[in-house]
């Protein structure tokens, strides 16, 4: 499992290492919560009962004292929005409920990772670190296609720390795509 900041040159060894990690953990499960929740599900205020057809992706943005700010999930299907992924609607409701766009000292949790629009919103947010779950070969753009989050051209860089829980984020989409 990759738990370690993608060419952050961040290390995790010794004790704070291993408390990220497992703080990282917790919120990854928590953004599963969000992924899967289905009806009555008291997983997610912020979501609505998921469309069928939505791929499961949830995120948690949490707020610099680790208080979770907004949940968001894939809503794509749902609201026929082709920007309606869950990183980005968790933006606009945390941006929402704190009165501003600037979410500098905030961290983003979601269980795949972002895409190019998700990558490019998180970076004009100013979110401070994004943790991420299974990787994406295809599309993804925290390291695997590109690696938006950490381009040295932007004025902005988050910490980025990708394949937290790999193995369970992984498992819930290959179970929605079989
Ligand atoms: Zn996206």
């Amino acid at each position: 499992m990759r738990c370690e900041p993608v060419g952050a040159g961040v290390g995790r060894t010794g004790v704070g290492g291993a408390d990220r990690r497992q703080r990282h953990e917790e919120w990854m499960r928590r953004a599963l919560e969000v992924a899967v929740a289905g009806a009555g599900s008291i997983a997610a205020a912020d979501t609505p009962v998921p469309a069928a057809d939505d791929i499961p992706v949830g995120a948690v943005l949490l707020g610099p004292d680790g208080a979770e700010l907004a949940t968001g999930r894939n809503e794509r299907e749902l609201t026929g929005d082709p920007t309606a992924h869950a990183e980005v609607l968790a933006l606009r409701r945390a941006a929402g409920r704190l009165g501003r766009w600037r979410l500098d000292g905030c961290t983003l949790v979601v269980t795949l990772e972002p895409c190019t629009m998700c990558a490019g919103a998180l970076v004009l947010a100013r979110i401070s670190t994004v943790v991420f779950g299974a990787w994406e070969p295809k599309t993804g753009a925290a390291g695997s296609l590109w690696d938006v989050l950490r381009d040295r051209r932007l004025n902005h860089r988050p910490e980025v720390y990708g394949g937290v829980l790999e193995t369970e984020t992984a498992a819930v989409l290959r179970a929605f795509f079989r």
